[in-house]
């Protein structure tokens, strides 16, 4: 046992009962300060966008749902404690570490398991950390963390570990593989932080990992695996560019960088898909830069032809009040996607249950200004942007009062009720009309529509162009650099100290 390091292995009779009854032993460590992780705001509102400056929702068609993100979609929107920052970040010249909050636990453990049969831990503010057997759950309990080791096997034994901040798990030193969690392989080392904010039984699993090692994750769920080694190698320089972005957003004010998922990128864990490791080599360290500084570089899955500036539809700010982000094109974005199956579409809802939704979500969001409505006597077009893309709505309920939606809260309204995964509205690229009792919308595209399209990238790719035309294409004025490494991240092991081998 490691002096100091607040574990204690149970005792002969112990193990006994924990076999027999599942009895926890309590092994009591020291005393630790609270983690700081800070307080997520559920709802999605107006208000709440300049706190979600890098917010998106790329959608390759691959990553429609993040089976391992467990109600990431609803609470990704937060409100930083402090300004943003004045400039987008230099592009780096060391490879950085990302951290990606694969899951968002709610009453019910964390379960981790690795091939190598063990896994170590340590407590944020412990001096040492200890080796279980795996597979291991994991639950927050008041005053610090219950470990079960062997979990669902006979030799299961409970632990304790008195520690109010986080819990790291890392692979036993020397061995390989990664680890899993919820049927995927995470590359990097996971911290369980809680939120007690949220309830005490509530944690986030976070994985840290050096950004290359994490972008082959991305390609593999962002596009198909049929689509053009051109389309990978402009999507690698975006998704690092992006995630640059997000490291320099969310460091000191949250726990975690990105999601995975549709509000950040999707990320599949680790991955052999070839194509995607080759993308990535082929585009180590490149970034997209406008005026020296990292593009924040948004991308959705098919613009319709109506793409959006960031500035409307993720939000305002200096960040994206730049060329690159802006519509500059006269007329829609012909010769773009056109041939996607998801360039036009149509969705169809009563008028009760649109009402019904639109209701529930303007009262969750706290807006009176959007309701509640009585019915809807008129649904038409407010504002269009440069390219006739919709953004806002105008609405008359039955008593003749009138409310103006954005049409980017409207999309979220629709689908927050339609059993979380179920994208019923692809994109807020509407043209609503009512016929006989129900609201018809005639839809584009699929996704926020700013910066790159990635079925439009891929038409690009298959008609020859390089994948710095693709990004000159979308980010006008933006050009690719290559950030020399002056000194390289050591792998998947760098955050944490060394651990003993079981
Ligand atoms: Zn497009």
């Amino acid at each position: 046992m490691a002096v100091n390091s607040g574990w204690q292995p149970p005792s002969q009779a112990g193990r006994f009962f924990a076999t027999l009854a599942a009895i926890v032993i309590v092994a009591w460590g020291y005393m630790t300060i609270p983690s700081g992780c800070e307080t997520e705001g559920a709802a999605r509102s107006r208000s709440s966008l300049p706190g979600s400056p890098l917010e998106k929702n790329s959608t390759g068609s691959n990553a429609t749902t993040a089976s391992a993100s467990v109600g990431v979609a609803k609470d990704f929107v937060e409100k930083p404690k402090t300004p943003p920052p004045l400039e987008r970040p230099l592009p780096p010249t060391d490879q950085p570490n990302i951290r990606v909050r694969v899951a968002a636990v709610r009453d019910e453990p964390v379960q981790l398991t690795h091939p190598s049969g063990w896994l170590w831990l340590k407590g944020e503010n412990a001096q040492a950390g200890r080796t279980f057997r795996a597979p291991i759950a994991v639950y927050p309990v008041v005053d610090g963390w219950r470990i079960v080791e062997a979990f669902g096997t006979t030799q299961a034994v409970s632990f304790r570990l008195k520690e109010i901040g986080s819990l790291h798990a890392k692979a036993p030193q020397n061995s390989s593989g990664a680890i899993q969690f919820n049927g995927n392989m995470y590359l990097g080392n996971a911290t369980m932080v809680r939120r007690a904010d949220i309830n005490e039984n509530a944690s986030d699993l976070v994985f840290t990992v050096p950004l290359e090692e994490y972008l082959p994750g991305v390609l593999a769920k962002e596009l198909f695996k049929g689509w053009q080694a051109n389309t990978y190698q402009a999507q690698a320089i975006a998704a690092r560019s992006y995630a640059a972005c997000e490291m320099e957003w969310w460091r000191n004010r949250r726990h975690y960088d990105v999601v995975a998922g549709q509000a950040s990128q999707a990320w599949v864990g680790a991955t052999s898909d070839a194509k995607s490791l080759d993308a990535v080599a082929n585009t180590r360290g490149q970034y997209l830069v406008f005026d020296g500084r990292v593009v924040p570089t948004y991308y959705s899955s098919c613009c319709g032809g109506l793409p959006s500036s960031a500035v409307d539809s993720i939000r305002d700010g200096t960040w994206t009040q730049i060329a690159p982000l802006t519509i500059t094109e006269k007329g829609r974005r012909t010769m773009c996607c056109e041939k996607a199956p998801v360039a036009k579409w149509q969705a169809s809802f009563s008028i009760s249950e649109t009402v019904d939704r639109m209701n529930e979500w303007s009262k969750q969001a706290g807006r009176k200004d959007l309701g509640p409505m009585n019915g809807i006597k008129s649904f038409v077009v407010g504002e269009k942007n440069s390219v006739g893309r919709s953004m806002t709505f105008l609405i008359t309920d039955r008593n003749g009062k009138r409310f103006t939606w954005d049409a980017s809260d409207f999309r979220v309204a629709m689908n927050a009720s339609a059993n979380g995964s179920s994208d019923s509205l692809k994109s807020s690229a509407l043209e609503p009309r009512i016929d006989n009792g129900r609201i018809i919308l005639d839809g584009r595209g699929y996704g926020h529509g700013a910066g790159m399209c990635q079925y439009g990238a891929e038409f690009m790719a298959k008609s020859g162009k390089s994948p710095r035309a693709i990004l000159e294409r979308y980010y006008p004025g933006a050009t690719v650099v290559t950030m020399p490494e002056t000194s390289s991240a050591s792998a998947t092991t760098s955050a944490l100290v060394s651990s003993p081998k079981p």
